[in-house]
């Protein structure tokens, strides 16, 4: 049988549970399970607001929109980022008519904070710092940087739903998170959107439902005879998130942090699996990271090849990301990042999710090192770790 990259989890049960409350009361929309939902994403991170969106990639174009507004950046203003992430998090950064300047990325796949100084001109007002795969890479000296040189630092929480850092939910000026199908905490579509600053979450809940300044559902709980009546106060958009998702956001979280366990002990066997093979470059996960493990990646050489061998041993592997500085969109920033540029040719994102069994994680790790140490190459491990290529 096919081992898939990806295959979301979800406590059926209790999903079903909540989603009939919102079906039983009548109420699937913006309200109720949502401010519940924010209410629990609050206590679980720690972090003191918490705005559910119906995407991490709304959340990031509103975070954009915000904090353009507010502090009165310019049009093509400059905001700092990785080419190695989900489109989505550059795309934010286009819908906002800001322009996106690349930084290369470390030995952690996240923003280097050395190249990050090089890049930074007087138009430069953020950097999105993108915790790949769960990972925090140097975020305390991006944040250290961005303090002294006064610039707003998003975090792409996207994969880090879980992650600590010294014990932590790591803090930025605003973290967006996303609980689409297949992130750590699996909803179908949606994502939360968290400010450090209280004046900025309010603007955000307004234009996340486009400018208008009280929620339905609070006008529905009042009484008032004046329901009808609300204000709109900017031009906001349609990217507030539902009860039907917080719901089953509501019945996922109490497992993430037995999941994510779960997917760190993935990796960790993966990681003694692989240590003894040089062909294959591990990711280190810096001190103090407990990271949410929403990938396990390595680097390979000739890693189509290893990919479709791979395929061909029924092993479904991913590549997270194409370095997106290879898109026609952004051809003019092309050589800007070599290290990525080499990284996006070798990475390779193994079978990470609950549904492995540790014999399936053997057999990943078996096929990977035959693959990158096999027949095709003529050599072996001679301590063990290999096992027959002649199946
Ligand atoms: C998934 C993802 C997003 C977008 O999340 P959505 O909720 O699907 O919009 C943004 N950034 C990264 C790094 C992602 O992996």
């Amino acid at each position: 049988m096919t081992i898939q990259l990806f295959v979301p989890t979800f406590d059926v049960e209790n999903c079903l549970k909540e989603v009939r409350e919102c079906l039983d009361k009548g109420w699937t929309g913006l309200g109720f399970k949502t401010d519940r939902f924010e209410a629990a994403w609050k206590t679980y991170t720690g972090l003191p607001h918490a705005h559910f969106v119906n995407s991490a990639t709304s959340g990031l174009h509103l975070a954009l929109d915000v904090f353009m507004n507010e502090g009165g950046w310019n049009h093509g203003d400059e905001v700092l980022t990785t080419p190695l992430t989900f489109v989505s998090t550059n795309h934010a950064i286009l819908y906002a008519g800001l322009e996106p300047v690349f930084v290369d990325v470390d030995e952690h796949l996240c923003l280097d904070p050395n190249d990050l100084l090089r890049k930074i001109t007087p138009h430069t007002r953020a950097a999105i710092f993108v915790g790949l795969g769960g990972n925090t890479g140097r975020f305390e000296r991006v944040r250290e940087i961005c303090r002294q040189k006064g610039l707003v630092l998003l975090l792409d929480a996207a994969h880090m739903a879980g992650t600590r850092l010294h014990g932590e939910t790591p803090r930025a000026d605003v973290s967006v998170y996303s609980f689409q199908a297949v992130k750590n905490l699996p909803t179908a579509d949606s994502g939360m959107i968290c400010f450090a600053d209280e004046r900025l979450d309010a603007i955000a809940r307004k234009k996340s439902w486009l400018g208008i300044n009280r929620n339905t559902y609070e006008r529905a709980s009042d009484g008032s005879a004046y329901k009808w009546r609300y204000d709109v106060e900017y031009v906001g958009f349609k990217y507030h998130g539902n009860s039907i998702m917080a719901a089953i956001g509501l019945a996922q979280l109490p497992h993430l942090d037995s999941d994510n366990d779960r997917r760190r002990a993935i990796a960790a066997r993966y990681e003694a699996g692989f240590s003894r093979n040089k062909r294959i470059e591990l990711i280190p996960t810096p001190n103090g990271c407990l990271s949410a493990r929403h990938l396990y990646q390595v680097g390979v050489d000739r890693r189509d090849e290893v990919l479709n061998s791979l395929a061909g041993r029924g092993i479904n592997a991913g590549v997270h990301y194409r370095n997106n500085l290879d898109y026609p969109m952004f051809a003019a920033h092309r050589l800007t990042c070599p290290r990525a540029s080499r990284q996006s040719e070798r990475l390779l994102s193994l079978p990470l999710h609950l549904r492995l069994t540790d014999a399936e994680v053997e057999r990943v790790i078996d096929a990977l090192n035959d693959c990158t140490l096999g027949e095709a190459h003529g050599e072996r491990i001679d301590d063990g770790l290999a096992r027959s290529t002649s199946a």
